[in-house]
C-alpha cells in the first residue's frame, strides 16, 4: 500500500519535479525569477511550459487551464486541451511558454465594479510563479492573477502579491537596524482554520433556502442543539470519518498541508487545519481545500456548507486566520526570542501589529464583510464586529510596565526597559483562553478570527500585510536616523503602547459593558456590512493602499463597488428565496394543517358541547393569526423588493436592505418559525433544523 509520504503532493508541479525535469540552467533561471521576482525569459518560459505538460500528459492530463481568483471569490477555470492540429489531420500535444505565462479569457462576466466596459472584454490572466501548478479533475491548473485590459487587479491574488512585497520590504528595513543582515526575504504565513457543516444531501436537497442561499432562512430551534457540548472533540462518526480520509488523500495529492481534522461545537459542525505555509500559497490551498470538502461530500451523499451562518441560535462556521511573518531563514518574527535585542526586535513587530489593527480596524472589518457574515459576527462564539485584540494578561502586564518604567527606582520595573532583559515566554494555554477575541497573540502569531467561512483568505491578508507594512515603514523612517538607537527605540514602543492600548482587550467581547466601553475607548463598532463599506474610500485608507501600491484609487472604488453589489445580490436572492418559500410551500401548509384543525373542530362539535375543543381552537386561532402576519410580511417584501430596484447606487441599494429590508425578513422569519413549532410534522413541508443538524448518522 502507498503510504502518505509516497504520494504527497504527487499531483503537484513542485520544486523538486521542476529540479528533476528541467535543464540545470532552466532550473536556475526559474529559481532566480522567484528570488528576484524578474519576468522569466521567453526561452526559459517554454522549456517549462514543455516539462509541464509531459508531466501533466503523463499523470493523464489532457487539458490545462489558468486558475484564478476573481472578485466573485470562487476560483475560475477555464479548459483549453493541449491539442494542435497538423496539416495532415493528425494531432499533437503542445504547450507554449506564451500559453503559460498569459491567457486572455474572456471576462465580461466577471466582477469588475466598473474597471472594464463591457465592450471591452478581455481580461488577462498572468501565470503567478510562486504558487506550483497541479493537477484536478485531469487538467493542469496553472495558478494566475487576473488583471483588466488596463492592468488593474479583477483578482484577489494581485493585491495579495503586492502587500506581500510591500511587507517585504519595510521588514527587511527594521531587520537591517536589529543587525539581521543575512535576511534577504520576509513572508507572511498564513494557516487557516477552516469550520464547516455537513448535512445529508437527501435532507439538503428538500430545503430551498439551503439549496439557493446556502444558509436557513427559516426555522425554529430542535429540542437539542449544541448546549450538551457532546459534540466538540466527540467521536467522529463513521461516514464523517470515510469522508475525510478521503478528503485528506485527495489534499495530500494536491501538496495540501491537512493537518488536524475535528468535530466542532455545533452539531454536524467540523474543523480543518492545515499546517502554515507562505500567505499565498495558504489562501491557494484554502480555496482549493472548500473546493475539495465540496466535492468529497458529495460523493459521500452529504453537503458541505461553507456559510457562515447556516443555522441561527447555532454557532457558526469561521476561519481563524493565524498570521505571522517569517524571515527567508525559518524565523517566525512574533516568536519572544532568547536573547534581550530578540526580545527588543519582538516588541517592535509586536508592537506594529497593535498600531496597524487600531489604526486600520476599520479596513480590516471591511476585509471580513459579507451578508453571511453579518449574522455570525457577535453570536454564538464567533467575535463581535467591534476590531480589539487579546493578548493575554502576561503580555499585557508587560506592555503596561514598559509604558509606566519612568520610575527606576522600582527593580521590577526597570527590568522591563526594552532591549536588557530577555522576556519571558509566553505559554500557549495562558494565551489563548479567549474564544471571542477577534484577534489573539497565541504564543508566536496572531489569531484573526473574524474571517467567516465561506470567504477567500486573501483580503483581510492582504489588509494586515498593509497595515503592518505602513507602521513598519513609518517605524523604520523614525529608528534609521537614529544616535541612539537604544533609547529611541525604547520611546517609541513606549509611546506606540500610550496611544493604542486601546485596542487591546482581554474580557468578555459578549459583554453589553465592552460595548459601552470600546465606545468610550473611540473603537469602531461597525455592525453590518453597509455601515462598514463606506470607510474602505476615507482617505486615510485610500493612501495607505496607494502609498503601499497594494489597490490603486481607481481599483479601490472598483471593489467598492463590487463588495456593495455583492451585498445586494445576496440579499436579493434570499428576499425572493423567502417568498418563494413562504407562499408556494409554508402557507399552503399552514392552511392545510388549520383545515384538517377546523375539520376535527366540526366533527367534535356535531358529537356535542360536552367535548372539548381548547386544542382545536386554540390551534385553528394561532395558527390563522400568524399566517396573517406572514402573509402581509410577504406582501411588504414584495413591495420593498420592487422598491430596491429602482435605487441606482450600488451603496444606497445595500443600505436600504439593511435599513428596510432586512428587519421585515426577520418579521416574517419570527411569524414562520412559530408556526413551525405549533403545525404537526406530518404538515410541516421542510426538514427541521433536528432533521439537518442530526441527518448524518
Ligand atoms: P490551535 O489549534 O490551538 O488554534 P495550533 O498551534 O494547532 O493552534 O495552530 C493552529 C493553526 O495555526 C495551524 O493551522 C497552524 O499551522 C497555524 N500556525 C502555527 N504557527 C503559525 C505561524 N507561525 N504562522 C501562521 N500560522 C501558524
Ligand atoms: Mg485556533
Amino acid at each position: 500500500m502507498k503510504t502518505v509520504t509516497d504520494f504527497f503532493g504527487c499531483d503537484v508541479f513542485s520544486a523538486s519535479v521542476m529540479k528533476e525535469r528541467l535543464p540545470a540552467e532552466a532550473y536556475e533561471e526559474f529559481q532566480r525569477t522567484l528570488d528576484t521576482g524578474h519576468r522569466l525569459n521567453i526561452e526559459v518560459a517554454d522549456i517549462i511550459a514543455n516539462a509541464m505538460k509531459d508531466w501533466a500528459i503523463e499523470k493523464g492530463a489532457t487539458h490545462f487551464t489558468h486558475w484564478f481568483q476573481p472578485l466573485t471569490g470562487v476560483t475560475a477555470e477555464k479548459h483549453d486541451s493541449f491539442i494542435t492540429s497538423k496539416k495532415d489531420g493528425r494531432v499533437i500535444m503542445e504547450f507554449s511558454g506564451k500559453e503559460l505565462i498569459q491567457g486572455e479569457p474572456d471576462a465580461s462576466s466577471f466582477p469588475s465594479g466598473g474597471l472594464r466596459a463591457t465592450f471591452e472584454a478581455r481580461g488577462y490572466t498572468a501565470w503567478d510563479p510562486t504558487s506550483f501548478a497541479f493537477i484536478k479533475n485531469g487538467v493542469l491548473c496553472i495558478p494566475t492573477a487576473f488583471c483588466s485590459y488596463g492592468g488593474e487587479a479583477l483578482d484577489k491574488k494581485t493585491p495579495l502579491l503586492r502587500s506581500m512585497e510591500a511587507i517585504n520590504k519595510q521588514t527587511l528595513r527594521i531587520l537591517k537596524l536589529f543587525g539581521n543582515e543575512d535576511v534577504v526575504a520576509v513572508k507572511t504565513t498564513v494557516g487557516p482554520e477552516q469550520e464547516y457543516f455537513l448535512v445529508d444531501a437527501e435532507v439538503f436537497n428538500k430545503r430551498k433556502d439551503l439549496v439557493y442561499t446556502g444558509r436557513t432562512l427559516f426555522g425554529a430551534m430542535p429540542p437539542k442543539g449544541q448546549e450538551l457540548d457532546d459534540h466538540y472533540f466527540g467521536a467522529i462518526k463513521p461516514r464523517v470519518q470515510a469522508f475525510m480520509k478521503d478528503l485528506d488523500d485527495e489534499l495530500w495529492r494536491l501538496g495540501v498541508l491537512a493537518k488536524t481534522e475535528h468535530n466542532e461545537a455545533a452539531p454536524a459542525q467540523h474543523e480543518l487545519a492545515p499546517i502554515f505555509t507562505t500567505t499565498n500559497i495558504a489562501t491557494d490551498h484554502n480555496q482549493i481545500t472548500m473546493e475539495t470538502m465540496q466535492k468529497c461530500a458529495k460523493q459521500h451523499g452529504m453537503i458541505c456548507l461553507l456559510h457562515e451562518k447556516p443555522f441561527a441560535g447555532v454557532n457558526g462556521s469561521g476561519k481563524h486566520n493565524n498570521w505571522s511573518i517569517s524571515t527567508n531563514n525559518g524565523t517566525n518574527l512574533l516568536e519572544p526570542g532568547e536573547t534581550p535585542a530578540e526580545n527588543a526586535q519582538f516588541l517592535l513587530f509586536l508592537c506594529a501589529v497593535i498600531k496597524a489593527v487600531d489604526d486600520y480596524q476599520d479596513l480590516l472589518r471591511i476585509s471580513i464583510a459579507s451578508a453571511g457574515n453579518d449574522h455570525r459576527l457577535g453570536a454564538q462564539e464567533a467575535p463581535p464586529a467591534i476590531v480589539s485584540m487579546f493578548l493575554g494578561e502576561e503580555l499585557t502586564e508587560i506592555l503596561e510596565s514598559i509604558e509606566r518604567d519612568e520610575d527606576y527606582d522600582n527593580r521590577e520595573k526597570e527590568m522591563l526597559k526594552v532591549g536588557v532583559h530577555v522576556l519571558p515566554r509566553f505559554p500557549k494555554d495562558t494565551t489563548d483562553r479567549n474564544r471571542t477575541s477577534p484577534l489573539a497573540f497565541t504564543g508566536n502569531k496572531f489569531e484573526f478570527r473574524m474571517l467567516g467561512s465561506s470567504a477567500s483568505v486573501a483580503g483581510p491578508n492582504t489588509t494586515l500585510n498593509t497595515a503592518v507594512a505602513e507602521v513598519l515603514k513609518g517605524f523604520a523612517d523614525t529608528l534609521e536616523g537614529s544616535a541612539d538607537f537604544e533609547n529611541d527605540l525604547h520611546k517609541l514602543i513606549k509611546g506606540v503602547i500610550k496611544n493604542h492600548k486601546r485596542i487591546i482587550f482581554n474580557g468578555n467581547g459578549y459583554d453589553d459593558a465592552w460595548v459601552k466601553e470600546a465606545e468610550g475607548r473611540g473603537l469602531l463598532n461597525l455592525k453590518t456590512t453597509p455601515d462598514a463599506l463606506p470607510y474602505m474610500l476615507h482617505d486615510k485608507n485610500v493612501k495607505l493602499y496607494t502609498d503601499h501600491k497594494v489597490y490603486s484609487e481607481t481599483e479601490i472604488k472598483a471593489h467598492y463597488e463590487i463588495k456593495n453589489e455583492k451585498y445586494c445580490k445576496y440579499l436579493n436572492i434570499e428576499v425572493l428565496t423567502m417568498i418563494d418559500m413562504a407562499k408556494k410551500d409554508i402557507l399552503p401548509c399552514v392552511s392545510r394543517n388549520i383545515h384538517e384543525l377546523a375539520d376535527t373542530l366540526i366533527a367534535k362539535r356535531t358529537i356535542g358541547d360536552f367535548v372539548d375543543t381548547t386544542y382545536e381552537e386554540t390551534l385553528v386561532t394561532k395558527l390563522s393569526g400568524l399566517s396573517s402576519v406572514a402573509f402581509n410580511k410577504v406582501a411588504e417584501l414584495e413591495e420593498l423588493s420592487a422598491e430596491v430596484k429602482t435605487i441606482e447606487e450600488s451603496d444606497a441599494k445595500a443600505m436600504f436592505y439593511k435599513n428596510r429590508i432586512i428587519p421585515v425578513m426577520s418579521e416574517l422569519r419570527v411569524a414562520v418559525d412559530e408556526m413551525e413549532t405549533l403545525c404537526s410534522s406530518e404538515h410541516w413541508c421542510y426538514p427541521s433544523y433536528g432533521d439537518l443538524l442530526f441527518s448524518v448518522k
